[in-house]
């Protein structure tokens, strides 16, 4: 791995100074892997979700993943389209993410982390028209079943134990985590500051806001028995880890990882804590447990009159502790492909 990173540096500096020719393979693997996947496939360049019709990427065993704001992600290994969580029409208080819910045409799967509205509230029109199971904790999928879908397509899960879940290439272990309560005193204070610097949504906002909220639950067991962290196992041992909310480590998360050691990936959603002293602890919890080479972050955006969750504080904090692992954030629907045989857990025999 240094042996290319330092022949990518060089290879800047080259360019850099003019004398070089220029580097122009695309950056595929995260890991800074020149392998062969990435450069000149579109699957691994263009900004276009393959559930709304983009390319597959042509190695079978590349990971494509696209985040597509707060903690939405699409995952898609060989055939296969895993969407985390469903919120893709947010409303005009926030930036676009470029696609429309109504844009999905195709999934596998769609795994819901918890049940608010930001999370699931496209959840049953994208299941309902893309026919993918849709999984959740019983919290989300009692809600889930007010709308919508048919019944059969719809998946309960504890998180507790024992509920192994099998697709073609893939399998996810649902596992009971916790949803995040940062501080109110910490967060009131910003809702307070913001409330009196920005302007306020017009009364056309407000009930666009409110008609999405209809679609997610508020039902204060989201917190303990309704955020469920999903541990995505390939069928080659690559290992992704995915929680999508900032909350603390809970013991079915430690019993989980005791038994497997480790992941490859985490995608993990930043705490709303806002003080990048508490965001960087509870970043750190997450990757003490989960013990990832590559850390990609999730719900650090907002709305246009909101705070974003900076992520570079996390990330040098993430790295002062342990400088290998990787940290990675792109844009909206940027691809980021990993080559899943390329992975430290196979290279070691694990
Ligand atoms: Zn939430």
């Amino acid at each position: 791995m240094k042996k290319y990173f330092r022949f990518y540096v060089a290879g800047l500096i080259l360019f850099a100074i003019g004398c070089g020719v220029p580097v122009t393979r695309t950056l595929d693997d995260p890991r800074f892997s020149f392998a062969s996947i990435g450069a000149g496939d579109p699957g691994c360049e263009q900004p276009t979700l393959v559930s709304t019709g983009g390319p597959f990427p042509k190695n079978p065993n590349t990971l494509a993943i696209r985040w597509t704001g707060y903690a939405n992600f699409e995952l898609v290994y060989k055939t296969q389209i895993i969407l985390l969580d469903a919120h893709f029409d947010r409303g005009s208080m926030f930036p676009s993410i470029g696609v429309k819910a109504a844009d999905v045409k195709r999934a596998d799967v769609i795994l819901i982390g918890h049940g608010h509205l930001d999370h699931m509230s496209d959840a049953a029109s994208v299941g309902a028209r893309t026919g993918a199971l849709v999984v959740g904790a019983p919290v989300t999928t009692d809600k889930l079943l007010t709308q919508k879908i048919d019944p059969k397509q719809v998946r309960t899960v504890t998180g507790r134990g024992g509920e192994v879940l099998e697709f073609p290439g893939f399998k996810v272990e649902p596992i009971l985590g916790r949803h995040g309560e940062p501080p109110k005193n910490v967060t009131a204070a910003f809702a307070a500051a913001l409330k009196s610097t920005a302007p306020q949504p017009t009364p056309e906002q407000v009930a666009e806001r409110n008609e999405i909220r209809q679609r997610g639950t508020n039902d204060p067991r989201v917190i303990t028995e309704g955020t469920i962290a999903y541990l995505i196992t390939l069928d080659n041992g690559f290992r992704i880890m995915y929680r999508d909310s900032g909350g603390t480590v809970t013991d079915y998360e430690k019993a989980a990882m005791a038994s497997v050691g480790r992941v490859d990936v985490a995608l993990v959603a930043v705490s709303a804590s806002f003080l990048h002293t508490l965001t960087a602890q509870r970043a750190l919890e997450h990757m003490r447990a989960y013990k990832p080479d590559v850390y990609i972050p999730s719900h650090h955006d907002a709305p246009f009159n909101g705070l974003w969750r900076a992520t570079e504080p996390i990330f040098q904090a993430i790295k002062d502790e342990n400088p290998n692992v990787v940290t990675v954030s792109r844009g909206y629907r940027e691809p980021i492909c990993f080559d899943t045989e390329n992975n430290i857990q196979r290279r070691q025999g694990r």
